[in-house]
């Protein structure tokens, strides 16, 4: 079936669409993006995504292109018109386009809008049950990394050397020996007291909204959160590991670089939270109107 993406206010062909050759994105990745997963035809933690990408477009100055009530709209007939019950919808906002010229256009241009939705594969059985391998790499980023930018060259970097080494994804690590996040994961361990430990939200990560979402799914259930930064050499020691994103729930870590943790099985509290999300998203969307799909 053919896919239809969404272009600065028109519904066209995936394979017609397109954006200037000056787009401000294309030319300086002056822009931020949003993936927000659809579940049985729904929009997950939806309003929480719609917040993010506000935040992200204001810190760079970028206005919101139409309101966030349209843009749900938006979001919503992109799915339908796709045809699909579970993948994601992709979003992405440009300063506009403007002849090259590195500060803001001034009077400032409209920011472009793309949307496109597609169905995505059900995680695998065997991601699922045997878990996932980590290298580390330095985090080479800039320092605003809580800012959901377009400008993702070094993810593209540490994902591509996790996969020429076999692995998934690469955890990054700070000058100071301390994990920040995956190429485009948050990470989590488990201690020995069964506690959850996560990066804290600052600059230098992205405020997952699987990571926020898990939080509060496990508080509920009396599961201890300790938000605060852990080292490498901690993640190689932890009874558990696992790491978090709209795309890949919530997914065991099973090895960091050479050393595997626990029984080389994602572990029993990573199974329980991975079933508390999983069960969050089966009830928990932003329903499509079953009439419109
Ligand atoms: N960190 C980075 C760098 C990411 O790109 C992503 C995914 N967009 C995440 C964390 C996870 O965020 P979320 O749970 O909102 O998908």
């Amino acid at each position: 079936m053919s896919r239809i993406a969404y272009v600065n206010g028109r519904y066209v062909p995936h394979g017609e669409a397109s954006v200037h050759i000056e787009d401000r994105g294309y030319q300086f990745a002056d822009g931020v993006y949003e993936v927000v997963a659809v579940r049985d035809g729904a929009l997950i933690d939806g309003a929480w995504h719609m917040e993010r990408l506000q935040r992200s477009l204001s810190e760079l100055q970028i206005a919101m292109p139409m309101s966030a009530a349209a843009m749900n709209v938006v979001f919503r007939e992109t799915v339908r018109r796709n045809r699909f019950q579970t993948g994601i919808v992709y979003v992405q906002i440009s300063r506009g386009v403007a002849r090259r010229d590195h500060p803001f256009p001034n009077p400032a241009v409209r920011p472009a809008l793309v949307v496109t939705a597609r169905r995505t594969p059900l995680q695998s059985d065997k991601v699922i049950e045997e878990g996932i391998a980590v290298i580390s790499q330095a985090d080479i980023r800039w320092q605003r990394c809580d800012i959901k930018s377009i400008s993702l060259l070094p993810n593209v970097l540490v994902k591509q050397a996790a996969r020429s080494q076999g692995a998934f994804e690469a955890w990054q690590v700070d000058g100071d020996g301390y994990v920040t996040e995956g190429g485009s994961t948050n990470v989590w361990i488990i201690n020995g007291d069964g506690h959850l430990i996560t990066r804290p939200v600052e600059n230098a990560i992205l405020n997952g909204i699987t990571r926020r979402r898990l939080i509060e799914l496990a508080k509920a259930r009396g599961i201890i959160v300790e938000e605060r930064s852990f080292t490498l050499e901690e993640a190689k020691s932890a009874r558990e590991a696992f790491l978090t994103s709209t795309t890949s729930f919530v997914t065991g870590v099973v090895k960091i670089d050479d050393t595997v943790l626990g029984n080389g099985r994602p572990g029993i509290r990573t199974r329980e939270l991975r079933g508390l999300y999983m069960e969050f998203m089966s009830q928990n969307g932003d329903k499509v109107p079953s009439s419109h799909l």
